[in-house]
């Protein structure tokens, strides 16, 4: 398979991510290990509120989980969600 041919593979697996309600907003998804508990959450909830009324949340939650995602909400579920859905421990 060409190079191109594999490019436009890949680009096609993230189309859906054009459509992403979150796109102007990726601070918002991901925490910082710096940042205090409270704080965390409420971007947390924020996050998946916004989730809530995105067009591509069903895409955005299969990629997460089917690609173990680690880090930020996806799909309206957090790390933690995520991590108890494939059985895992977080460590961080
Ligand atoms: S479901 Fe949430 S994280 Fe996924 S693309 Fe939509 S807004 Fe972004």
């Amino acid at each position: 398979m060409s190079q191109a041919r594999r490019l436009t593979r890949i680009d096609e697996q993230w189309d859906w991510a054009d459509h992403g309600h979150c796109q102007a907003l990726p601070d918002l998804f991901y925490n910082s290990e710096h940042e205090p508990k409270g704080v965390r959450r409420r971007k947390e909830a924020a996050a998946k509120k916004i989730c809530a009324g995105c067009p591509v949340l069903a895409e955005c939650r299969e990629h997460a989980l089917v690609n173990s995602e680690l880090y930020g909400v996806w799909g309206g579920m957090s790390e933690a969600e995520r991590h108890r859905e494939a059985g895992r421990t977080r460590t961080g």
